[in-house]
């Protein structure tokens, strides 16, 4: 197998904040609320990992290109805290100059404050779970702010001189029609952020909502749904928002190059309880326990020495990917992506052609019209965007 070490000591760094004011009606995240002392404990915490994890790699040190602090919501957390992360991120990592710097905002957790403090951190990114502009069904999926204190937050933001933001927007939600999904999307694009994603909602079980569904207005029939996504994928490419994945839209050289970095398998650290890593083919995952964490990474600070035998302690899982494994994530992580996967890179890495591993899966879908192959590159069609998943799942090799 061809090696490539192109991308093996530069990648991305996630941040998971697991607090929230309250639980929405429709969330399985791992988040939770929890007062204040416990917020400063676990931003400690992770200090702690961010400052040994680079310790363990300064042989070698990882060049942060895009920074996410996602949740949760990280906005719930003092600001100090938060400028105390990016300052500890700072000392540990050597920074690429135009890093992507973004966090997740709840509407309603942020002021003036907060989107200063933000800047002299060196965010350069907000990312807004608006979902929908209708207070009803805000309401009814338990958000804890208004369509009005969203736009207060959102003109907090751009007071601040934050030039790009992004609106997290959901479809298909319970006792939602088409022309109140429109409604929705319309507001937002009056707003003109630089950048639109947009889910359909996900019943999860555990959920209030999926426990609970009857209590709540019928969802939309999937000819309904279709017809959301449809329209909203026309008229954002009409207000020049270019659909780069599946789910994600955004104005020129807007894409989030965080998530991009995800469907393009880079390197990318995860601090926190429940944070994924990818490095060099690992894959690891911390606990989801919140005081696990804490604990461990209390005492490893008091010993004040690195010690990687404490952060495997907080390893849920681990494990390096096999040549198959990464095969497979390389076609539906990159077939998220409007631009498919690149042929050449394929080869580059593995030293086989794609049709050496997946003549007969290409043809099939090239057949049904749900995947084209155009100049070294292959991608899904609208129909095979449409049928994503079924797509994606013919690409699992046994
Ligand atoms: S704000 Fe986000 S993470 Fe928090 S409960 Fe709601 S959906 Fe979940």
């Amino acid at each position: 197998m061809k090696k490539t070490d192109s991308n093996e000591k530069r990648g991305g760094i996630y941040i998971h904040i697991p607090f929230c004011v309250r639980k929405c009606a429709y969330c399985d995240f791992l988040s939770a609320p929890a007062d204040e002392k416990t917020q400063a404990e676990y931003v400690k915490a992770l200090q702690t990992e961010i400052y040994q994890t680079a310790k363990l790699l300064s042989e070698n040190p990882y060049t942060v290109d895009t920074v996410f602090f996602g949740g949760g919501t990280p906005s719930i957390l003092a600001p100090g805290h938060v400028k105390a992360l990016a300052d500890t991120l700072r000392e540990s990592f050597p920074f690429a100059e135009n890093a992507e710097i973004t966090i997740e905002c709840n509407p309603g957790t942020l002021d003036e404050e907060k989107a200063a403090v933000y800047r002299q951190a060196g965010i350069n990114r907000i990312s807004f779970g608006l979902q929908s502009a209708n207070n009803r069904e805000l309401k009814m999926l338990g958000r804890i702010h208004t369509m009005e204190e969203f736009v207060k937050s959102y003109e907090t933001a751009r007071a601040a001189g934050f030039d790009n933001i992004n609106i997290d927007l959901m479809s298909a939600l319970p006792g939602q029609t088409f022309e109140s999904f429109l409604h929705t999307l319309d507001t937002v694009l009056a707003l003109k952020p630089e950048h639109i994603s947009m889910y359909s909602l996900i019943l999860e079980e555990g959920t209030a909502l999926y426990e609970h569904l009857d209590r709540y207005p019928a969802l939309p029939d999937e000819d309904t749904e279709r017809q959301m996504y449809d329209t909203a994928c026309l008229r954002l490419a009409d207000n020049g928002y270019h659909q780069y994945e599946i789910s994600n839209f955004a104005k020129e050289g807007k894409a989030c190059r965080h998530n991009l970095s995800y469907w393009e398998r880079k390197n990318y650290l995860g601090f926190g309880t429940g944070a994924a890593s990818l490095l060099c083919e690992q894959r690891y995952t911390n606990t989801d326990s919140l005081a696990l964490y804490i604990d461990t990474m209390a005492e490893l600070e008091e010993k004040k020495e690195v010690i990687s035998k404490a952060l495997a302690a907080v390893r849920a899982e681990q494990h390096t990917l096999s040549v198959p494994e990464q095969m497979e994530e390389m076609f539906f992580l990159g077939l998220r992506k409007n631009s498919g996967i690149s042929e050449a890179d394929f080869l580059g890495k593995f030293g086989k052609t794609v049709d050496d591993i997946y003549a007969q899966v290409l043809e099939k879908n090239q057949k049904f019209g749900l995947l084209v192959r155009e100049n070294g590159r292959i991608f899904l069609t609208k129909r095979g965007r449409e049928v994503s998943n079924v797509v994606m799942s013919e690409f699992l090799l046994d």
